[in-house]
């Protein structure tokens, strides 16, 4: 998909050679004011798109942009920072690009059309040429041709604002079924008082010792997995960024790939039902105004402020309340820069602890992920702690998984999912337990034999709504026991779609062949 800077000259081509005219026209100004923005408006896509293929190994998509537009102004700046030592082959392809341009332009201005810039042209052509056979193959395959939009990065760009417009047309029909009242109820039985939802932020199963990473990253956590703490082995993410895992954990869109509508989102199924809802959020997705009814649907209460630190979130955290309550929590947990993930007394590890590390400043950045680990161990023990007298169960996973450096120089996730399945793992599988207090072991031995007896299923956190289902009691429309990891009608045998897309479980037996 590197095709990117070749475009450039390609369309550098035509815009110099319509200047070239224009500048011989009799209107100095309306020149010079089209040379200077047509010049600014290729520049800046193209170093647009050269950030984003080196990134997110994408060009301009609306995955790309909506990931780009949901990011709060701090996560930029966090963002920029992490990768500002990485821009420099992006920034070296857009001033080569820069200089082909104006030495494009020269050629024509002194020699019209010269020989070498024909042959430039030429080559730029190549990727144009392979898009339109691309094309032409398909539309004699199946009688349907891929789309030019996606050829060029200027046809792209509109092309992923249509899409993610769409995209929020999606919103429309998810805004009706999270209104309580529409819900239909199959049970209204609530069993369990206390239901919270941690929603982690790339923790990486590849440095948590509960999952047998050497460094000892998840103390406390690992204390309670002797006891009441359940930690589950063979679970994914159907997406490896933010905005599309919590699309399917709410049910916006279907957690197994199709079109299928998918239930009412857990926190409205449980509101309707009577429980109390609240949502701690570090995360501000979809905070625009017309969203706002979305999460007034699902919640009766939601912070308004954003914290530094998860602490502080946590501390805000009150479960006095008699009546069932469901909290769903969004944290920073492990996000870039991971330094800010942790306070100064949680630094236990330091770069000279990965003697196996050659690169001495990405062991630096290898022991600030996993303090920042351990922080968020304490974090989670915590919110358990608040609950240890109540009727209690805690969902724990990561949104997404986290690359640090696991086999390439590569920090971060959200990358396409091209890589080989051993690869693509450290962004797809992830941390998932479940924790149940000692009056809820008392009340429901059963539940907690089967939540105990599912550990190794294979799991996703799209299908989150139908376990939540059966832990809560209440069971509306679109319960599907064969969906719930802990029923004992799950199927096992169901293979996982992620990025609605790439067969899962398929890829990884192939790559075990
Ligand atoms: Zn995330």
């Amino acid at each position: 998909m590197m095709i990117s800077p070749s475009f450039a000259i390609l369309f550098a081509y035509p815009i110099v050679f319509v200047l070239h005219f224009i500048r011989r026209s009799k209107h100095p100004l309306f020149s010079k004011v089209f040379l200077i923005s047509a010049y600014t408006a290729l520049s800046i896509m193209l170093l647009f798109e050269s950030v984003t293929i080196f990134l997110f190994k994408k060009p301009i998509c609306a995955e790309v942009l909506d990931a780009i537009l949901t990011t709060n102004t701090t996560e930029t700046g966090e963002f920029i920072n992490t990768y500002l030592s990485q821009l420099s082959l992006p920034l070296t392809v857009f001033f080569i690009a820069l200089i082909f341009a104006l030495l494009i332009q020269k050629g024509i201005q002194k020699y019209r059309v010269s020989c070498p810039i024909a042959f430039i042209f030429l080559i730029a052509m190549a990727p144009a040429l392979e898009s339109i056979a691309a094309n032409v193959v398909q539309y004699k395959k199946i009688g349907k041709s891929k789309g030019f939009s996606v050829s060029t990065f200027i046809t792209r760009l509109p092309a992923a604002v249509v899409a993610l417009e769409k995209e929020s047309d999606e919103l429309a029909p998810f805004k009706v079924r999270s209104y309580p009242d529409t819900i239909q109820y199959i049970s209204k039985e609530i069993q369990c008082s206390n239901i919270v939802v941690i929603i982690g932020e790339s923790f990486s199963k590849y440095h948590s010792s509960l999952y047998s990473y050497p460094k000892v990253t998840n103390p406390k956590l690992g204390e309670l997995s002797q006891s009441n703490l359940y930690v589950y082995n063979d679970v994914v993410t159907l997406f490896n960024y933010t905005v599309g895992v919590l699309k399917t954990i709410y049910g916006i869109i279907s957690g197994d790939g199709s079109n299928k509508t998918p239930p009412p989102p857990f926190p409205s199924i449980l509101r309707g039902a009577g429980y109390k809802t609240h949502l701690l959020d570090q995360k501000d997705y979809l905070t625009q105004k017309r969203y706002q009814v979305i999460w007034e649907n699902m919640f009766d209460s939601k912070n308004e402020t954003r914290f530094p630190d998860d602490m502080d979130l946590i501390n805000t955290m009150d479960v006095s309340k008699a009546e069932p309550s469901l909290y769903v929590i969004n944290l920073m947990g492990q996000h870039f820069a991971y330094v800010n993930r942790y306070p100064e007394s949680f630094a236990r590890f330091k770069k000279d602890d990965y003697p196996e590390v050659s690169n001495n400043q990405h062991a630096e950045i290898i022991a600030h992920y996993d303090n920042a680990t351990l922080y968020n161990d304490f974090v989670i023990y915590s919110v358990i702690q608040k609950l240890l007298d109540k009727e209690a169960v805690v969902l724990y996973f990561s949104d997404h998984g986290e690359e640090v450096y696991d086999y390439r120089n590569f920090t971060g996730h959200g990358t396409g999912l091209l890589e080989k399945s051993v690869h693509s793992k450290y962004q797809i599988e992830i941390p998932f337990m479940i924790w149940v207090s000692d009056l809820y072991k008392e009340n429901h031995p059963d539940k907690v034999e089967q939540i105990k007896n599912a550990v190794e299923r294979p799991y996703n956190t799209g299908d989150l709504v139908h376990l939540i289902m059966d832990i809560s009691g209440v069971k509306a429309e679109g319960y599907d026991p064969t969906k719930s990891v802990i029923n004992d009608q799950f199927d096992s045998t169901h293979d996982r779609i992620v990025h609605r897309a790439i067969n899962y479980d398929q890829r990884r037996r192939d790559s075990t062949r």
